[in-house]
């Protein structure tokens, strides 16, 4: 092992951090030709629908492009995770010089673990393979994401209150995530069940709170968040009580602006969120929730998203007794979009996956813009 390994590897794993911000499994890999960094690859077969979908033949499909040439010659790969067979295959069409991984796959690896196919004295390129760099971190991203899965099996074992009900597990499977989470111990909540999803970072960068409007749930944001946590920042997009994945209460009665905002200062506590800006979809509400979210709310984006597809809107809600939370928000947060008072705001419309990583761009760039954020001497922008 050396150093320059090391630097590389070091790449890799934050390629790897990248895959696990969009919820896959994460590794990820780096090409490296003379010192220079021709090109990465983070895993993506859940996202792309495509099992082949690996980091390194991602790596080695964007290299190949770089290079202008099928063969990688003087190559050396690195990846966070001990290649499969089909990515040493792949390594070896590609002639790479070198491979070098981190921590070992005792299920899949195909460099000594399961099988070594870099050892095999028949085939007519030899790659050099060599194993072990920063392999405690390598596999501490992994656990992690797995600790983090099991996790979230287990809180979806929380038990459902009497007086409310739990969307069956089939209608939402369409739109299960590793990136979610539930909450049942805020004080607020009373033994129901909160889902949020959360991207980016867990440190660094700035914290955003994404509201879904009546007629939608945290489904509505996946782009705009995606975009977001590539820029580094921080995302929690919770489902309010009622909505989306969360436990949804029949009593509409139950449903007051205030209390959904108690459950969420609590749930920035327990994320240990002093400020965040606040991002509200149409029909959220925008008048209320600033300071409603009071001292967390530091600023506001008021953004129009599309219209959720009819099957995904109505997911949630096989009937209407599971429509209490839709009908209580709707009566109070209808309205005029409406920019609050004495809080940095920014207004954009997103109309697809382009336009949400732009809106996302522009937002990051103006809230970094704005003087003293975080601190006493808010503004509007002119
Ligand atoms: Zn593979």
């Amino acid at each position: 092992m050396n150093s320059e390994d090391e630097r590389w590897m070091r790449v890799a794993l934050d390629v790897a951090r990248e895959a696990q911000g969009a919820g896959e499994v994460p590794v990820g890999a780096a090409v490296v030709r003379d010192g220079v960094l021709i090109a990465t690859g983070r895993n993506a077969p859940r996202q792309l629908h495509d099992p082949t979908a690996h980091a390194e033949i991602s790596a080695l499909r964007a290299a190949a492009q770089q290079l202008g040439n099928y063969r990688l010659d003087g190559c050396t790969l690195y990846v966070t995770l001990e290649p499969c067979l089909m990515c040493a295959g792949a390594m070896l069409h590609a002639r790479l010089a070198r491979v070098v991984f981190g921590a070992p796959d005792p299920k899949t690896g195909a460099a000594g673990s399961v099988a070594n196919a870099f050892a095999e004295p028949r085939l007519n390129h030899q790659t050099a393979v060599e194993g072990g760099v920063l392999a405690g971190e390598c596999a501490a991203v992994l656990q992690d994401f797995f600790g983090q899965r099991r996790l979230v099996q287990r809180s979806s074992a929380q038990p459902l209150r009497d007086d409310a009900l739990r969307t069956p597990e089939a209608r939402m499977a369409a739109f299960a995530s590793p990136l979610s989470h539930w909450v049942g111990d805020l004080p607020a909540l009373q033994g129901l069940r909160l889902h949020y999803l959360e991207m980016g970072p867990s440190t660094g960068g700035r914290a955003w709170l994404l509201l879904h409007g009546f007629e939608g749930w945290s489904w509505q944001w996946q782009g705009f968040a995606q975009a977001l946590a590539a820029l580094g920042q921080r995302v929690i997009v919770p489902d309010l009580i009622g909505f989306g994945f969360s436990d949804k209460p029949k009593r509409e009665a139950l449903h007051s602006a205030d209390w959904h905002a108690r459950v969420l200062r609590e749930l920035l506590v327990r994320k240990g969120l002093d400020t965040i800006v606040l991002a509200l979809a149409d029909g959220a509400g925008a008048g209320e929730w600033p300071q409603r979210l009071t001292p967390h709310c530091a600023g506001v984006a008021l953004l129009q998203l599309p219209a959720l597809p009819a099957d995904v809107a109505s997911a949630p809600y096989p009937d209407e007794g599971h429509r209490a939370g839709p009908r209580a928000l709707g009566r109070w947060s209808r309205g005029a979009r409406q920019a609050p008072d004495g809080l940095p705001w920014f207004d954009a419309a997103i109309v697809d996956a382009a336009s949400a990583e732009n809106v996302a761009r522009c937002a990051v760039e103006y809230f970094a813009s704005v003087p003293h954020f975080d601190g006493a001497v808010p503004r509007s922008p002119a």
